[in-house]
């Protein structure tokens, strides 16, 4: 068994306890675990954490944190601080340097009658704002039976806005063939390993196998026209990436490193001021369970912090 599977799925499966829920929903955003990870719960914070980050260089990718939501009225609200956000963005100045990132199951994709075109529907409202202001919009991956309806609905957005991003997990087995659908000039597509808990009947366990995908599908990706978004903190993937894209004659700013919030953020600043282009993922709100889970879940050495933070609660 390899150390990605060890603690993963128990901590992925302990994060679905509703007493492990409420436990953690109580510690506040200040707590020195969430804050690592999410800047703040308000619109304001994440204005100003990308200030911070674009002020160093870096480019932005900013996600109003929500998920599963099964309510049209939370679908609405979640849409509508989408469009707030890109406003705020414009107004300081930061659109060209800082888009969005949606995941289609908090503006409805989850809703049992109508989820599919609601979804669709909210996806183009947050294309159409962000292409107004300059920007883009990137569509988050969820779990692997949310991958058709997020591949249909990006297919459907691109017809009007091609700019919008895709995202891939090479944990997926079905994705080396997905990468090669997507593998078309001026395709924005983020590749990342996968965040998720996943069966083996539809997705790689094993750390070195999901790598190795990783790799098959960078290849694919940056043989091609597309514009790969390599999210990603993983040291040895970054340098493929860069000998990958000196291999095929691609200038810096033909693809983008990604890394999240918190995340080695000295190895953030280091591949931008070599010249790469640098995004960082901003995620902020108040509905910050899940992200939080998943981030623990990949660092199990986080958990020592983690526990010590819900015992004393600061
Ligand atoms: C910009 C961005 C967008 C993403 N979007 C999606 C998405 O839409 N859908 C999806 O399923 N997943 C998404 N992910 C998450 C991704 O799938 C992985 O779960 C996550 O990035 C960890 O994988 P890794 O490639 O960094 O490699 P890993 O092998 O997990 O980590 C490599 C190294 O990075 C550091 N590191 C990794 N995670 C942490 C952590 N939590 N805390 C501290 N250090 C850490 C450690 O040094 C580790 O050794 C995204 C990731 C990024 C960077």
């Amino acid at each position: 068994m390899t150390g990605m599977s060890l603690l993963r799925q128990p901590l992925l499966a302990l994060s679905r306890s509703e007493q492990v829920k409420r436990a953690v929903s109580t510690l506040p955003v200040s707590a020195a675990v969430v804050r690592g990870y999410v800047p703040g719960e308000t619109e304001d914070d994440a204005v100003a954490a990308t200030a911070a980050l674009v002020d160093d260089g870096l480019l932005v990718t900013l996600d109003f944190l929500g998920e599963d939501t099964v309510e049209a009225a939370q679908a609405e609200a979640t849409t509508t601080t989408y469009l707030g956000l890109l406003e705020a963005l414009a107004a300081r100045g930061m659109a060209r340097r800082a888009e969005v990132s949606l995941k289609l199951s908090a503006v409805g994709r989850a809703l049992p009658d109508g989820g599919f075109d609601l979804a669709l529907e909210n996806a183009h409202r947050v294309a159409a704002a962000a292409r107004a202001v300059g920007t883009t919009v990137t569509l988050d991956m969820e779990d692997h039976a949310s991958v058709d309806d997020t591949l249909a609905i990006l297919r459907e957005v691109r017809k009007e806005f091609p700019e919008t991003g895709a995202v891939l997990q090479s944990y997926l087995h079905r994705t080396e063939s997905d990468a090669r659908d997507l593998a078309y000039e001026g395709s924005r597509v983020r590749l990342c390993k996968g965040a998720y808990d996943e069966p083996s009947s539809v997705a790689f366990r094993e750390r070195t196998e999901v790598d190795k995908s990783y790799v098959r599908c960078l290849r694919v990706l940056m043989a091609s026209q597309a514009y790969p978004m390599i999210a990603t903190h993983d040291p040895r993937l970054v340098r493929v990436a860069q000998s990958l894209a000196s291999r095929h004659g691609r200038h810096q700013g033909t693809y983008e490193f990604q890394m999240l919030y918190g995340i080695r953020p000295t190895e953030q600043l280091r591949l931008a001021e070599s010249g790469e282009a640098m995004r960082v993922y901003v995620p902020y709100g108040t509905d910050w369970y899940g992200y939080l889970t998943r981030r623990l879940a990949e660092r199990p050495q986080n958990l020592s912090l983690f526990l010590t933070s819900l015992v004393s609660k600061k």
